[in-house]
């Protein structure tokens, strides 16, 4: 059976810390991954954050009381599918759920569930389940520290529960050390890892973006003005579809994309590298980088001192990894990029022809609508094959898309290229 980021279902337990309130962003970044996202909250939760928000955000009823008192009642179905009371939902919910993730866990919480203890819905529910769970705990340094809570997070990691660690920071209650819980960006990051892409089965993704940074001594580099955004686009959209996807990615002007196998590098070599050694494992591969076509010859070890006369830098060509990789990998679907300004349709064949990719995504940085560092996009997708399609102007997400839909209906074999063997 196939499945999409859709039909995956998380449950997200919260307990009583003053975290609770980042439950919210939870909800709201699972939810952009297409993960259906199931409510479990401590009594205690709800003295921080009201069942109705977590509801509204996440779209599905919210289960915070163990007997479906009155206050409990709607939001608790003792029926389940087949009817009886095995179908409590807590149970049932978190029995259909592919994982738990536990975010505030208070040192409470980590105690019952160590200890066996299921006097509420969220510990009964991890208790009575055997799908993994991750906690993010949340508390007072000190509490954290406690000899305590230290052997109940040692017990629970000794019988597989996974944790993402709190950070140090300034605390709720005025002092500063560890027990900040993880930012939601963290938690989802290891949450969407922990489940594994939706659909192993289709082909696995490799996609660059960013900019390289081509030392010319240990503190200056030349570079050039790519924000990375249109590479992290398409990393994020094939996630969504449910591809595996490793990013191999230069630096970039906002957060890397979560729930996603990333590599940072810095070099236009180290991106080789990196992709030389992923690239057997990846049928598919995106160039979205934008390489430094030119690196200073020499590094120098020392600063270079700054001031006097005017100086010349030696550059050395580096390797064009993409044109590489299509001739060495040849059962494998390359998307290239060209950034020509003023048309440059002529220019792009020429690359697509050069590189022996199967499909070149040509832009103008100068456009309107396609500056660097922008939300959208104009561009031609030229084809191997001879094939010419004009794009509108579109958001990046959705040119995204569109260039993960056409390369999936290129087939493997490149036209350009001569006859291999099938894979
Ligand atoms: O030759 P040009 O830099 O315009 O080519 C752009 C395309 O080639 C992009 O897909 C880029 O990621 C890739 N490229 C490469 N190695 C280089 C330079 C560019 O793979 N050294």
């Amino acid at each position: 059976m196939t499945r999409s980021g859709r039909d995956r279902r998380v449950v997200l337990g919260v307990s009583g810390s003053i975290a609770a309130y980042k439950a919210a962003e939870i909800i709201r970044l699972f939810r952009k991954t297409g993960i259906d996202v199931h409510v479990v909250m401590t009594p205690a939760a709800r003295e921080f954050i009201a069942p109705l928000t977590l509801g509204t955000l996440s779209g599905n009823p919210v289960t915070v009381d163990l007997f479906g008192s009155e206050t409990g009642g709607p939001y608790l179905d003792w029926g389940g599918e087949g009817g009886g009371n095995a179908g409590i939902r807590h149970i049932q919910t978190s029995r259909e759920a592919e994982l738990i993730v536990v975010a505030p866990a208070t040192g409470n919480l980590l105690g019952k569930v160590a200890h066996g203890i299921a006097d509420e819905p969220l510990s009964t529910a991890i208790l009575a389940s055997s799908v993994p769970v991750l906690f993010a705990p949340a508390m007072n340094t000190r509490m954290w520290e406690n000899p305590a809570v230290r052997e109940n997070v040692r017990l629970l990691i000794e019988r597989g529960y996974r944790f993402v660690d709190p950070e140090e920071g300034d605390l709720a209650c005025g002092e500063f050390g560890k027990g900040k819980m993880a930012d939601p960006e963290r938690i989802v990051d290891a949450a969407l890892r922990l489940l594994g892409p939706a659909r192993p089965d289709l082909p696995a993704i490799l996609v660059t973006a960013g900019r390289t940074e081509e030392l010319l001594d240990p503190v200056r580099f030349l570079s050039n003005r790519s924000s990375g955004r249109m590479g992290t686009a398409i990393a994020e959209a094939a996630r969504d579809l449910g591809h595996p996807v490793t990013l191999v990615h230069g630096a970039l002007a906002a957060p890397p994309p979560i729930g996603i196998e990333r590599v940072e590098v810095g070099t236009a070599e180290e991106m080789q590298r990196a992709l030389r050694r992923l690239s057997p494992l990846h049928p598919i591969l995106v160039m979205a980088a934008a390489v430094a076509d030119y690196r200073p010859a020499r590094i120098a070890k020392r600063k270079i001192a700054s001031g006097g006369e005017e100086r010349s830098l030696p550059l050395a060509p580096n390797p064009d990894i993409l044109a590489g990789l299509a001739a060495s990998r040849r059962g494998m679907r390359t998307v290239g990029f060209a950034l020509e300004i003023g048309g440059g349709i002529a220019r792009a064949r020429e690359k697509l022809a050069r590189k022996g990719c199967d499909l070149i995504v040509l832009n103008d940085p100068t456009r309107e609508g396609s500056r660097f560092g922008g939300e959208t996009n104009e561009a031609v997708l030229l084809f191997a094959d001879g094939r010419q399609e004009k794009l509108p102007l579109m958001t990046k997400e959705r040119l995204a898309r569109v260039i993960l839909e056409r390369v999936m209906q290129t087939p493997p074999e490149r036209t350009s290229a001569p006859r291999r063997r099938k894979r």
